[in-house]
């Protein structure tokens, strides 16, 4: 029995994505071999990362001038990748701080530059986002970079900050194709697959071509983008299985309408959840409203004493997952795209006779 898995990632799978690499992993279709068998030089796989590609081009209507590599080493590695790709030693970058993985990015980026902090939203306890039009990007700062959705907070921008001729860079990892972006407004988008994209193991970097070429000489091979994008994403052996996993889920987006039908059906969910939280005197959300995440909704209950029945007793009724961040607890629901709505009624269900019998 498939439970509704409410983790932050590696997170829920479409079922017909699951159910399609079950039928083809022991003879990717007449080949004889699964995908994870494949040589990344043979026909068959360079056909299977190609199609992936153009399906990620086709669903975020990505510009020609923009380069999509799928590497290694997570996101957290493109904390290190942004700094030594777009600058040279003793550069200046902007970063805004919105809550952990901000600061996380931050830390990386102090190791090879100087950060300037344009904002800091800690006086909110991390619960909002800078308004619009607040940010004075210096304009010898080499980037922009903001945490487009705080998976562990919960805030997600609900705009696209404006930095003038600086490049915006955005880690977009737990948000990426949720609902329309304009990738135009961006010089670089990378997000870690393990949420909306598939299984964990690849990050996909979405670069303007002419952010290219600037790497620092000592930048590691494997997260080079310019050799990378050179050699297109395979100057060494890349996860080839989560690659194809990812072009599965890519073709499941399509069908679901794209990234417009996506980010209508997850308005629908989040609606439906905050509605409930609202409504209740027992559940809480602390961000700001107009901030609040589509994706990874965190919520608390008046005592935390009740937050390990809570999560235990959800566990029970199958609905795995919801335990929040081991820095904040509390309670989290992640409701990226593989959650359907039944999942986040049945939440609902099960919180509101949680409140009954404890309230
Ligand atoms: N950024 C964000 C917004 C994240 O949610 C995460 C992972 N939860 C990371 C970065 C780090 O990703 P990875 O573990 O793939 O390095």
């Amino acid at each position: 029995m498939r439970v509704y898995n409410f983790s932050a990632g590696p997170a829920t799978m479409p079922l017909e994505v699951l159910e399609r690499a079950q039928s083809e992993l022991l003879d990717w279709r007449g080949s004889g071999m699964s995908v994870m068998e494949m040589s990344h030089r043979s026909p068959e796989f360079v056909g299977i990362a190609a199609e992936a590609e153009a399906r990620m081009r086709s669903l975020l209507s990505l510009p020609d001038d923009y380069a999509v590599l799928f590497l290694q080493g997570g996101a957290t590695g493109q904390f290190a990748g942004v700094p030594l790709n777009l600058t040279a030693p003793g550069a200046t970058a902007a970063y805004v701080n919105t809550g952990a993985w901000s600061k996380k990015a931050i830390t990386e980026a102090k190791k090879y530059l100087d950060v300037r902090v344009l904002a800091d939203e800690s006086a909110s306890n991390y619960a909002t986002v800078p308004p619009e039009g607040s940010l004075e990007v210096p304009a010898d700062a080499a980037y922009l970079h903001y945490t487009l959705n705080e998976t562990i907070g919960g805030v997600e921008f609900p705009y696209v900050p404006d930095a003038g001729e600086v490049p915006v860079v955005t880690d977009a990892s737990s948000t990426i194709l949720s609902r329309p972006l304009d990738v135009s407004r961006f010089g670089v988008v990378y997000a870690g697959a393990q949420k909306n994209l598939g299984p964990a193991g690849l990050v996909v970097v979405i670069v303007r071509k002419d952010l290219l070429g600037r790497a620092r000489r000592e930048v590691p091979s494997a997260i080079d983008w310019t050799a990378m994008a050179e050699a297109d994403s395979m100057l060494n052996t890349p996860p080839t299985l989560a690659w194809y996993l990812v072009g599965l889920v890519l073709e499941w987006i399509e069908q679901q309408g794209g990234v417009a039908g996506m980010g209508e059906r997850n308005r629908a969910k989040a609606e439906l959840l905050y509605g409930a939280i609202d409504a209740s005197d027992f559940y809480s959300n602390p961000v700001d409203p107009g901030a609040r995440s589509w994706m990874n909704v965190p919520f608390l209950v008046p005592d935390g004493a009740l937050e390990k029945p809570f999560v235990a007793q959800a566990a029970e009724a199958g609905l795995s997952g919801l335990g929040g961040h081991r820095s904040v607890g509390g309670m989290r629901a992640s409701i990226y795209n593989a959650m359907p709505l039944e999942g986040v009624q049945a939440l609902i269900d099960f919180m509101t006779e949680f409140e009954r019998k404890n309230g």
